[in-house]
């Protein structure tokens, strides 16, 4: 039996005592991203156990597999960015979506700011799809 790469998810918990969801993430994701964090408060998450899925990819992991790469991915756009943000004290990549200006992070959380530095949580109007929108 060959099982492919993308049909191992290995299932993260959040150690954090935060109400997630499991991450699930393929040995790809590892690779490229290490451990996946908390996306309510970045701390990283713990391993739980490996599944394989042998049906086919599961549209349900799959999202949850988006969503937890694309949210590190922003975060690390954050913490390389030489941008520092105009109402905070820290690094902010400068985004231009509903009435936001900056996306940055506050208490380890990715946090949208507008023009009067009202903090927003990250999906307060935002859907995965626009997210990613700014990763491009
Ligand atoms: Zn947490």
């Amino acid at each position: 039996m060959i099982v492919r790469d993308e049909q191992v998810l290995t299932v993260w918990t959040s150690k954090c005592g935060c109400d997630v969801d499991d991450v699930v993430w393929t040995p790809d994701c590892y690779e490229d991203m290490g451990t996946p964090i908390c996306p309510e408060c970045g701390d990283d998450m713990t391993y739980s156990h490996t599944d394989v899925n042998l049906d086919g990819d599961s549209i349900d992991n799959e999202l949850k597999r988006l969503t937890g790469l694309t949210e590190r991915m922003l975060m690390d756009m954050v913490e390389s960015s030489d941008v520092e943000s105009t109402h905070i004290l820290g690094k902010a990549i400068e985004v231009n979506i509903f009435d936001y200006v900056e996306l940055t992070i506050v208490d380890g959380k990715l946090t949208f700011l507008d023009n009067n530095g009202q903090h927003y949580s990250l999906y307060a109007d935002c859907d995965l799809t626009d997210l990613i929108d700014l990763l491009n």
